[in-house]
């Protein structure tokens, strides 16, 4: 199986670094392909602009699903941004790795959102949730948070863990088609004792494992021909 770990820490050795060696060395072990898109690393620029862009399609007004609607049509996404969807629409799993800041992912991965997940690659009108462009394919949301679990629970003051990533999780993944597993979340990491930490990366090498050995059936995205379509109109409506 290919796997594409986005990883989303500004420190090697933080906990949620150990998390991504332990999964690529679990995955690796177990006969799959992974690659790692750690986003601090390649110094992966969060807000969307012009220059995600090679081609223009207006250029008195500036309207990203517009744009990326046509960049899609016309393979006119920046290289960052083309090497991006090159691997994400190779990849039959996808694992995205982030601490839990503010109740959301880091910003870096929410730019990742906005500008990779782009209209005509990732989603165009009428194919959403069933239908959407990813559907075959496989998502697992690694998540680390400084709260303790009770704090996550019902009742607890954070609010439900599953309440907190429905974006992602829901409004992202699920949206693209993606068949979302259940997140693994690390509580309360920097609270936790050495031991229980050892036991948390023991528990991700075997989900890890376990998530990638479940069938897939990826579909063939869109071609440029039928984006230019399907979606150099559609967008306009939004
Ligand atoms: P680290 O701090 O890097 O590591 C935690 C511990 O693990 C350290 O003791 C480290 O030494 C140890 N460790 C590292 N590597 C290993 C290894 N290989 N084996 C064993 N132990 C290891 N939390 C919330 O719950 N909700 C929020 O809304 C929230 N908002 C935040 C907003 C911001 C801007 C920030 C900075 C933090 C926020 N936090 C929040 C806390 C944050 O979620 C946690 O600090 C983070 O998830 C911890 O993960 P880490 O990888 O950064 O841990």
């Amino acid at each position: 199986m290919h796997v594409l770990i986005v990883h989303a820490h500004p420190e090697p050795e933080s906990f949620n670094g150990a998390l991504t060696r332990a999964a690529v060395e679990a995955l690796g072990d177990d006969g799959h392909d992974v690659v790692v898109s750690d986003l601090y690393a390649q110094q992966f620029a969060p807000a969307a602009g012009r220059d995600d862009f090679l081609s223009c399609a207006d250029p008195t007004r500036f309207h990203l699903q517009g744009e990326q609607a046509h960049a899609a049509s016309s393979n006119g996404f920046s290289r960052q941004l083309r090497e991006q969807q090159v691997h994400l629409a190779r990849a039959d799993l996808l694992i995205l790795q982030f601490p839990l800041w503010w109740g959301a992912p880091p910003a870096i991965l929410k730019g990742w959102f906005d500008r990779v997940l782009a209209y005509g690659f990732a989603y165009v009108d009428a194919r959403r949730f069933d239908t959407g462009l990813f559907r075959g394919r496989r998502a697992l949301i690694s998540v680390t948070t400084g709260g303790t679990r009770a704090r996550f629970c019902d009742g607890g003051v954070y609010g439900e863990i599953d309440k907190v990533l429905w974006p992602v999780r829901h409004l992202t993944l699920e949206y693209m088609g993606y068949d979302v597993e259940d997140p693994f979340v690390s509580y309360g990491i920097p609270r936790v004792d050495a031991p229980a930490r050892e036991e948390c990366l023991r528990s991700w090498r075997q989900r890890v494992v376990e998530v990638a050995r479940k069938p897939v059936a990826p579909q063939p995205l869109l071609p440029a021909a039928a984006l230019a379509a399907v979606g150099d109109q559609a967008w306009k409506k939004s």
